[in-house]
């Protein structure tokens, strides 16, 4: 019988790298009651059609699973998160927990300008009612997508938001969001005709996403923009002239689950927006870990650099989400958590095993 000789000094080895705790910056707290019950790959249409449809579920077991799924993201080395709310029900987890959350209150108004301000009002009574608790948690009030929120209720959003605070969105998850702004028929707009609603928008008066966003949005805030799967060189080359303060949240599990698409993230690297990592929710996600989004983006891009993608799920988000005097890096005065992530012979990041929370 083979035995395992211990070497001298055998434990001394590294069996990992150090780094510092995880930053999901995109996640729907929130949704965690939906695992397992939105199909795959139905597009991003039929996904929100299924999530509309889907029927009221039992308030406890919401806030069970909030609270699950926190202290399972906490137990995966995460220790801040870019969370998007629409509803109050995450606020009493998030104001005791030990993760940080940047809390999104998110608004939409499906395009209507003569609602807007119904809307505005609605979204902003959820925004002061959101409980921040002691610790250090953050708020800012949001815009959906450039296809669900009229210039309206964008500027509203826009006028109430704090300087340097950071605006999430999502963004570019489907073609069919560019196809808004320019076409009349299918897509959104059928998506919208099915419910009654008909878009107060003139066609062609906006080239696209990019485009409509970049006239509204001010230089005195950061832009979180989530998804970006369909981003063209073109939109990259819209904001890099505008001089905003964007990055970019990349989920690559929901993309695959949702459109079963993947961002050209050789593409992104041409162009200097820090790149950071979400996991979304767990009504297209099957695990919120940082760890396993890595492991898929590394899979299918190799020639991404450990450093990197390290960087993409650590510094990147702290600053995005304006931690980075806490988290991000391991430094003196910080406080950023500590995560040992396993390396094989080569020295390269091992995603078949899980890392170990040191603290
Ligand atoms: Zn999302």
């Amino acid at each position: 019988m083979k035995t395992t000789q211990v070497i001298k000094g055998d434990h001394l080895r590294p069996r990992g790298i150090l780094a510092p705790g995880f930053i999901n910056a995109h996640c729907h707290l929130e949704l965690s009651h939906l695992l397992g019950i939105i199909p795959k790959k139905t597009g991003l249409i039929g996904f929100i059609e299924k999530v509309i449809k889907l029927r009221e579920f039992e308030e406890d077991l919401i806030l069970a699973k909030i609270e699950e799924a926190d202290q399972f993201m906490w137990s995966q080395g995460i220790v801040a998160v870019g969370d998007i709310s629409n509803t109050l029900h995450s606020s009493s987890t998030k104001s005791t927990s030990k993760i940080k959350y940047y809390t999104f209150v998110e608004a939409f108004d499906l395009w209507q300008e003569s609602k807007s301000l119904n809307y505005f009002e609605g979204y902003k009574k959820v925004f002061e009612a959101f409980d921040l608790g002691t610790t250090d948690q953050k708020k800012s009030m949001v815009p959906h997508a450039p296809y669900s929120v009229s210039p309206n209720l964008l500027e509203k959003i826009l006028n109430d938001a704090k300087p340097n605070s950071t605006l999430s969105i999502h963004h570019l998850e489907t073609a069919l969001e560019d196809q808004f702004f320019l076409k009349s028929e299918g897509g959104f707009r059928e998506f919208y005709a099915n419910m009654g609603i008909h878009p107060e928008i003139n066609l062609g008066e906006y080239a696209g996403s990019a485009d409509y966003l970049k006239r509204y949005f001010p230089r005195n805030l950061k832009y979180l923009l989530v998804h970006n799967t369909m981003m063209q060189k073109s939109d990259f080359e819209t904001y890099e002239a505008s001089g905003l303060d964007i990055y970019l949240a990349t989920c690559a599990k929901a993309n695959l689950y949702i459109e079963d698409q993947i961002p050209d993230y050789d593409l992104w690297r041409e162009f200097k927006f820090p790149i950071c990592i979400g996991t979304d929710s767990l009504a297209s996600n099957d695990i919120l870990s940082v760890w396993d989004e890595m492991g898929t983006i590394k899979r299918l891009y190799p020639q991404i650099e450990d450093s990197e993608l390290i960087e993409w799920a650590t510094i990147n988000g702290a600053k995005a989400l304006n931690y980075k005097d806490s988290l991000g890096t391991i430094e003196i005065g910080k406080s950023p958590g500590l995560n040992a992530l396993p390396i094989d012979e080569k020295g390269q990041l091992d995603f078949s095993k899980n890392i170990t929370k040191i603290a």
